[in-house]
């Protein structure tokens, strides 16, 4: 596994499931962690303790993504306390499914907000603040390839991570900055989990090719790797996370 010693990764929700993962390894890999939260303050520090007890350093912001002035800060804060951020990881994200014809205004509008606009937030900080020949990884979702009822509004808000994703790759870089979306299949986290029955979780974990869900460890060695200078060439791309599944 590739050494990220000396580089600092800022991951947006990173209090809980997959982000909790993706901080965890990325900081035994050698990197310094801002965990991002936005109300788990308790989880958030409970990371952050997990790294420091594993010998790498780490801080805990609170910052909805949502919102240009909360990121603004975040980023200042992380620079102001471990001197730059080079690795930039929009994991924050949540799923609120429904019929079309049943959502309201307010659904659509917080899956987009958090979705899209705390990517897009994120983005713009780091178009002047993320370091020289950072990386930056946006998580997207397998959704995007399939056509399930229920998941339009998700699967649109995560589509347009994957655009923005992309031209922003071309836009950044002349700085030597790397930007991928990576794209899980169903993995086995609260997000995911909740509300669901017993029986459709093992249809759904029945769709890849291992007949399990994804874990966040499947999905965070791929954001090490992604984060990493072997990877610099890969820029602009959607990789798929999700065992065959689609
Ligand atoms: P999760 O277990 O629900 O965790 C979500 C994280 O996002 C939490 O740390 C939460 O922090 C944070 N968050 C939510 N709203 C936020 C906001 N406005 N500002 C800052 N942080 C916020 O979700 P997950 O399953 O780990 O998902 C992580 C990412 O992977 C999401 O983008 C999701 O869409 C994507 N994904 C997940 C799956 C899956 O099957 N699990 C599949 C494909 C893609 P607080 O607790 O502090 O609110």
């Amino acid at each position: 596994m590739s050494n990220l010693k000396e580089k600092v990764a800022l991951i947006t929700g990173s209090s809980r499931g997959i982000g909790a993962e993706i901080a965890k390894t990325l900081a035994k890999n050698g990197a310094k962690i801002v965990v991002n939260y936005a109300g788990s303050k308790e989880a958030a520090e409970n990371v952050v303790k997990e790294i420091i007890q594993n010998g790498s350093e780490a801080i805990a912001i609170q910052a909805d993504v949502s919102r240009k002035e909360d990121v603004t800060r975040m980023f200042d804060q992380a620079i102001a306390y471990f001197g730059k951020v080079d690795i930039l990881v929009n994991n924050a994200g949540v799923m609120l499914n429904s019929l079309i014809k049943d959502a309201t205004d307010d659904l659509f509008e917080k899956q987009m907000n958090i979705n899209v606009k705390g990517v897009f937030n994120t983005l713009r900080e780091a178009s002047t603040k993320l370091a020289d020949n950072g990386s930056i990884i946006n998580l997207s979702s397998t959704v995007t390839r399939t056509i399930f009822p229920t998941y339009g509004i998700y699967s649109a808000s995560k589509a347009a991570v994957q655009q923005l994703s992309r031209v922003f790759a071309k836009e950044t870089g002349s700085r030597g900055i790397n930007v991928n979306c990576v794209l899980p299949g169903p993995t086995g986290t609260d997000l995911f989990l909740k509300g669901k029955s017993e029986e459709l979780i093992t249809q759904l974990a029945s769709t890849n090719a291992f007949k399990r869900l994804g874990t966040p460890d499947d999905i965070a060695k791929i954001v090490v790797f992604l984060a990493s200078d072997e990877a610099k060439w890969i820029s602009a791309q959607n990789i798929g996370a999700n065992g065959a599944m689609a």
